[in-house]
């Protein structure tokens, strides 16, 4: 029986003998704190019908604790010198699969399909801060079945995702994940928590995705640029910062109505707008113009 990891002595013991060495080009931190590993498993709800995706098992140690409490765990692991430990660290639990590859590249719904009979997966991760942004709104977009998913992320990041108008940390990734899901800061994890430590605080962030989103607009895509547009030059009016956008070809003219349209005063900075008015401004260009 393989020992269970999620401690120091055994991460370090498995790390020596595999002579394993750090990639900081894969934002390689491993938990070592075995509470930590707990308050995911049961903040994402992880119960014996479900299926799990993982996305950077490292050594396995989450994938262990998933794999007690899911019926079936898909892990993607970008590097292969991590594969023959996983292999060890693994052996005993036949409901894991490990693919080796970057999950960037991967495609999920197949995954799901395959492993789910395309049902709402789970989705669990220590994530690689480098591509934190980038996994979770590929999750999102690509239109995966997902009940929800429950991350570790840096802690600013996390903030970003669960505030609204009026923070600073408010922005186009609040608005992004808002669209998509609900979000909810379960704990905050400092760098003790891991090996190596990072230079960061951390924290864990679920996103419960939404059956339906939460406001009503006919062109996402259109909102999604509007929003774009308007946190690319912050310290602009809203006006300014649509007139600007490369990705959009509205008239100063037809920019200046539609925000008058809203009841908005003129010199208003988008950095004030809510997703519902995001989404009013949207449906008045696609209504109007
Ligand atoms: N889950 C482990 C834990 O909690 O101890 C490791 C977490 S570590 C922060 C991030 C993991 O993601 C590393 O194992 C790293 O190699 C892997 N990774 C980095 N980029 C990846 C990518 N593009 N696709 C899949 N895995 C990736």
């Amino acid at each position: 029986m393989q020992n269970k990891l999620g401690n120091p002595k055994e991460t370090i013991e498995i790390i020596q003998k595999y002579q394993f060495v750090f990639q900081k080009k894969f934002g390689q931190n491993f938990l070592i704190d075995p509470h930590v590993l707990d308050k995911i498993i049961t903040a994402a709800g992880i119960g014996p019908e479900d299926c799990v995706l993982e996305i950077g098992p490292g050594i396995g140690t989450m994938t262990q604790y998933l794999a007690e409490h899911a019926r079936q765990v898909v892990a993607v692991e970008i590097d292969s010198n991590l594969i023959p430990i996983l292999g060890e660290t693994l052996n005993d639990y036949p409901n894991v699969t490990i693919i080796n590859d970057d999950i960037l590249k991967v495609d999920i719904n197949h995954l799901v399909d395959e492993h789910n009979g395309g049902n709402p997966i789970k989705v669990v991760a220590n994530l690689p801060y480098y591509i934190t942004t980038p996994i979770i709104m590929g999750l999102f977009e690509s239109g995966v079945p997902i009940d929800n998913i429950t991350v570790m992320v840096q802690k600013e990041v996390a903030d970003r995702m669960q505030v609204g108008p009026g923070s600073k940390d408010y922005g186009a990734l609040s608005l992004a994940v808002q669209y998509y899901a609900s979000p909810y800061i379960v704990a905050n994890v400092p760098p003790n928590c891991f090996i190596p430590r990072p230079n960061v605080g951390s924290a864990v962030i679920r996103l419960t995705r939404y059956k339906e989103p939460p406001v009503q607009v006919t062109d996402p895509a259109l909102m999604f640029r509007l929003i774009r547009a308007s946190f690319n030059q912050r310290r602009k009016t809203l006006q300014n910062g649509l007139n600007n956008s490369p990705e959009l070809s509205y008239t100063k003219e037809d920019i200046a109505e539609a925000i008058a349209g809203l009841g908005l005063p003129a010199s208003v900075r988008g950095e004030a707008l809510t997703l519902e008015q995001f989404a009013a401004l949207a449906n008045y260009f696609t209504e109007h113009f």
